[in-house]
């Protein structure tokens, strides 16, 4: 007889990890079916201190403060000579959290996903799933489980958080095109030997090449960081040429990054991600719901994946609860809607970055201090604070601002 779960989660990452706290704690039986054995690389470093909400109403925090990860209390961009420093503690929205981490994405999936195993929820690794089909209130999921085969479990409900995966997307016909331009990103990890006390310990970001491309550094606690180069797709295939030598030579001699990275050893080959942002036409159906990256992915320049990974983990578990609990449930308005407002948000300042508005604002020599504190609450993933005009309004205000500033210039 096949195995029977109210839940069936696909992919552990934090999405998939945060969904089953929430069905475990509402004693729903969830299967977290992961392709690969933990813990395994994947690059998202950087956090948000929204997901701090979400992590600490499941009680998440503790097995995450345990591995004692770089705390992140701000993010500073730089433009040549100029630089913008955010400090989440002077942020605009009132009861948010000041401080959130920087992470290695291998340590602190493992510990998200072992806590919830602790707590009740089956998590077979290395199994990969092959088939869905649903069913009118039982659905089968087939996955392929190494040194086994193939196996076969029935459900009440899928919830997809296969990240690029894109387990359902894939096999539903969901998936349609984004209508950014097809960025890349080239990135490693650093022994970080030249870092000093006062290079400072939160990420930061460069911007170079008319804002079109830019170079994170992100510090680890234990003396490593991850840097990288985000930009358009063809820049980055020629960052990757005759083992990665441009890539190696704008990190070496990159004039704001002052040799920092000069020659340090790396601690893996460079990786390549190109063609990163996705989209779906749809965030749910019968029997199923996508969350985390599995939905949609715009751009890591605001590091809001993994906070919208959990964010959208969480609120969407919750629906299931409600709908296992025989409650009528409005996936429209009470995840797709929702999600889609916060995405929206961000995808405001994604392209403000790329079109060089948010330079005008970030790099200007009169910024105004009271934008620039509700400006830090949506970098600090409160995104759907509507008492906050740059949520409310994001779709002008920023266009407004950058020529209002302009203008002040020219006087
Ligand atoms: P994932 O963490 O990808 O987890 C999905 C899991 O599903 C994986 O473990 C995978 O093995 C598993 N899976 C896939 N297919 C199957 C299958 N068929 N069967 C079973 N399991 C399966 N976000 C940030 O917040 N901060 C950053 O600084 C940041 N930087 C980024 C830089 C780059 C270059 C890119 C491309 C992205 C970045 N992101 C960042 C985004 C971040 O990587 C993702 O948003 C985040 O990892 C999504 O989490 P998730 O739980 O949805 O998916």
């Amino acid at each position: 007889m096949n195995e029977h779960y109210d839940v069936v989660i696909i992919g552990a990452g934090p999405a998939g990890s945060v969904a089953a706290a929430r069905l475990i704690q509402e004693k729903k039986s969830v299967l977290v079916l992961e392709k690969m054995q933990f813990p395994r690389f994947v690059i998202g470093e950087s956090l948000l201190p929204h997901c701090m909400d979400f992590l600490d109403e499941l009680n998440l925090l503790p097995c995450i403060e345990k591995e004692q990860f770089q705390p992140k209390t701000g993010v500073c961009f730089y433009h040549e000579d100029e630089i913008c420093d955010f400090l989440f503690e002077e942020q605009f929205t009132e009861a948010s959290w000041k401080y959130t981490w920087q992470v290695k994405r291998a340590k602190f999936d493992h510990a998200l996903i072992s806590e919830v195993e602790d707590r009740g929820a089956v998590v077979h690794y290395n199994a990969t799933v092959t088939n869905v089909t649903m069913g009118q209130t039982e659905h089968k999921v087939q996955f392929d489980l190494a040194e086994v085969g193939q196996k076969e479990v029935s459900c009440k409900f899928v919830l997809d958080a296969s990240g690029y995966g894109r387990v359902l997307p894939k096999m539903f016909d969901l998936e349609i095109p984004v209508q950014t331009p097809d960025r890349g990103a080239i990135y490693t990890h650093v022994q970080d030997e030249n870092r000093s006390e006062k290079a400072g310990k939160n990420i930061f970001v460069h911007a170079f090449n008319d804002n079109t491309a830019w170079i994170w550094s992100i510090p680890f606690s234990d003396g490593t960081t991850s840097v990288g180069i985000v930009g358009n797709a063809d820049f980055i295939k020629e960052c990757q040429e005759n083992d990665a030598q441009l890539f190696n030579q704008l990190l070496g001699d990159f004039p704001g990054l002052n040799e920092r990275y000069k020659n340090v050893p790396q601690l893996f080959e460079p990786k390549v991600t190109l063609n990163y942002a996705v989209s779906v036409k749809q965030l749910y159906g019968h029997g199923f719901a996508l969350c985390g990256n599995a939905t949609e992915f715009l751009d890591p320049i605001f590091s809001s994946g993994v906070t919208f990974a959990i964010s959208s983990g969480s609120i969407s578990s919750d629906l299931v609860v409600r709908q296992l609990n025989g409650e009528q449930v409005d996936w429209e308005k009470d995840y797709a809607l929702k999600m889609k407002a916060g995405i929206d948000v961000f995808r405001s300042y994604v392209n403000a970055w790329y079109e060089g508005v948010l330079a005008k604002i970030f790099f200007t020599k009169n910024r105004n201090e009271d934008f620039m504190r509700q400006i830090c609450s949506v970098l600090a993933g409160y995104v759907w604070d509507e008492s906050n005009p740059f949520v409310k309004k994001h779709k002008t205000i920023l266009n407004t601002l950058s020529k209002v500033i302009e203008m002040q210039e020219n006087e």
